[in-house]
């Protein structure tokens, strides 16, 4: 069931340092081969296989360009477009935990205020939070098969923007096929490293590793558990516990565009309020959801 959540889904669409470096340009209104390239320094190859992947999976639209210098134009899809929910609660966790000033922030509507963005139970309007949230199986959960497909390896280079930047750390985390899974574990209470390799199916050697790496991102922290021999398990700390938010959001995003037959494989429960935990998110400031088209870049600093 954990196994073939959505978040398994999304990380085989998007877990790609390349791919969020390039999705983030686009959310930011990017959308000529040339100037991806110039803006990323990315190498023209790993630009086109990347741009390809996207509009296979129907995120981007590739269309003949009316600017002479460049052959496509890539714009967003309403799939694409629908990722903006996710990219800011993304942007804010970053902005919370890894504290990369703004260089320049999105001011919502023609107001004067930063949007703030919080994800809210729809039925109960409550802000949703990883200790709120119970979860069982869907009708969809025998149906998913899992991808054997080998992910490329993620480029070491470091793409980077000089606004609202995505930090290393942010590229760490997300674009990587397992990292966000093993970190996903924590919120459904699996903690043991035996539990956690028998539940995704991972190579020992692979579990240890992403392991290491949230636990040097301060995603997780260890604990014995058990001295003779030693044993640790492994617990979200806060700044792990406040990825959920992001990581719904994710989710829903799959289901909503690639809907697995028969319904979710999991289902979501909101425990304050006892309804299926729908998320959507809304500006903290004036309490109403936010739209792509609703913000503006502003220069000066959040
Ligand atoms: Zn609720
Ligand atoms: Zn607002």
């Amino acid at each position: 069931m954990i196994r073939a959540s959505s978040v398994n889904t999304a990380l085989e669409i998007i877990g790609d340092r390349w791919t969020l470096a390039i999705l983030h340009q686009a959310l930011l209104g990017i959308h000529g081969f040339e100037i991806f390239q110039r803006e990323l320094k990315i190498p023209r190859s790993t630009l086109s296989s990347r741009l390809s992947h996207l509009v296979k999976f129907n995120i981007l639209s590739r269309t003949s360009s009316p600017d002479p210098d460049q052959r496509y134009d890539y714009r967003l899809t309403a799939t694409g477009i629908d990722l903006f929910d996710t990219a800011l609660l993304a942007l804010a966790w970053q902005k919370r935990w890894v504290g990369i000033p703004y260089q320049a922030a999105l001011i919502h509507r023609n107001s004067d205020h930063v949007i703030d963005p919080v994800m809210i139970c729809e039925h109960c309007q409550d802000p949703v939070k990883a200790h709120d949230v119970s979860f069982h199986p869907g009708p969809g959960a025998s149906r998913v098969e899992r991808s054997r497909k080998r992910r490329r390896r993620s480029s070491s280079a470091a793409p980077q923007s000089d606004i609202l930047p995505i930090s290393e750390e942010l590229l760490d985390l997300l674009g990587d096929r397992w990292t966000p899974q093993v970190v996903a574990l924590g919120f459904f209470g699996i903690r043991r490293f035996d539990d956690m390799q028998e539940t995704l199916g991972l190579a020992s050697n692979i579990l240890t590793d992403r392991l290491k790496r949230a636990v040097k991102m301060k995603l997780f922290t260890q604990h014995v558990y058990q001295t003779r021999p030693a044993r640790k398990e492994y617990r979200l700390t806060e700044k792990g516990l406040d990825l959920y938010p992001m990581l719904v959001a994710l989710t829903q995003w799959v289901d909503r565009w690639w809907p697995t037959p028969g319904g979710p494989p999991l289902l979501l429960k909101h425990t304050p309020c006892g309804n299926q935990l729908r998320g959507i998110v809304i500006c903290e400031t004036c309490q109403v959801p936010v739209k792509p088209g609703d913000s503006r870049l502003t220069d000066s600093a959040a």
